[in-house]
């Protein structure tokens, strides 16, 4: 079963996942948790669409679009020198 959610990119299909635990380690939103057996999605919309885990994932179980979203948003910040926003207009994203 795929999981998406509509407020990011992020896709993530458990039935792909080889249990290896490093989107858990890498994520510093702590999105994925390890059940024993394989990942989960914990707090899907903490995700700020970094990419790690997508990186890292051996079994191509996750897909993010990195670039967008918060931590594209917090670069932009950075470069430009005005405050972060990545436009959802959500209240409760990581802008
Ligand atoms: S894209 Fe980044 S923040 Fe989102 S789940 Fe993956 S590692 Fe965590
Ligand atoms: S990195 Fe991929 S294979 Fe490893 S636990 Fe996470 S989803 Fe599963």
């Amino acid at each position: 079963m795929l999981s998406c959610y509509e407020e990011t990119t992020l896709r993530y299909d458990p039935d792909l996942c080889s249990g290896c635990e490093m989107c858990v380690t890498v994520c510093p939103h702590g999105v994925f948790a390890f059940d024993g057996h394989r990942a989960r999605l914990v707090k899907p919309k903490a995700c700020m669409e970094c990419g790690a885990c997508q990186l890292n994932c051996p079994s191509e179980a996750i897909t993010v679009e990195a670039g967008v979203g918060c931590a594209q948003a917090h670069i932009n910040a950075i470069l430009t020198g005005k405050k972060p926003t990545c436009g959802c207009d959500s209240g409760d994203c990581n802008c």
